[in-house]
């Protein structure tokens, strides 16, 4: 399963980003943290909506391009011409709108307490 790193926190305050299922054991203390206490449903659930804003993005970015490529084909060449500054500006608006709510998912994202092993 491929999604965003886990942050654990050791108790003695040494940190490390894990990918799901991966173990740890602290160079510090010893402790040994296992990613898989973390239920898998959580996790999928956090990483499909990820991949969701991203088809989403891709989708978007295709129908954009589609439609100008077919306005030059059936309307008037000159579309090509003005198309990608109006992708490019529409790229510009959205851009943030997008990044925005990414930054959103990953901040509320769910913390989980791990027990070390
Ligand atoms: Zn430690």
């Amino acid at each position: 399963m491929r999604g965003p790193p886990i942050h654990v926190t050791c108790d003695c305050g040494a940190e490390r980003d894990l990918r799901y299922g991966e173990k740890w054991q602290c160079e510090q203390c010893g402790r040994t943290w296992n990613t898989e206490q973390i239920p898998a449903g959580e996790y999928e659930g956090l990483v499909s909506e990820l991949r969701r804003l991203r088809v989403g993005a891709m989708l978007v970015a295709g129908i954009a391009v589609a439609t100008v490529l077919l306005l030059a084909y059936f309307v008037s060449p000159g579309y090509l011409f003005i198309g990608p500054v109006i992708l490019a500006l529409a790229a510009m608006l959205l851009g943030p709108l997008w990044k925005k709510r990414v930054r959103r998912i990953v901040a509320e994202r769910p913390r989980w307490e791990l027990h070390p092993e």
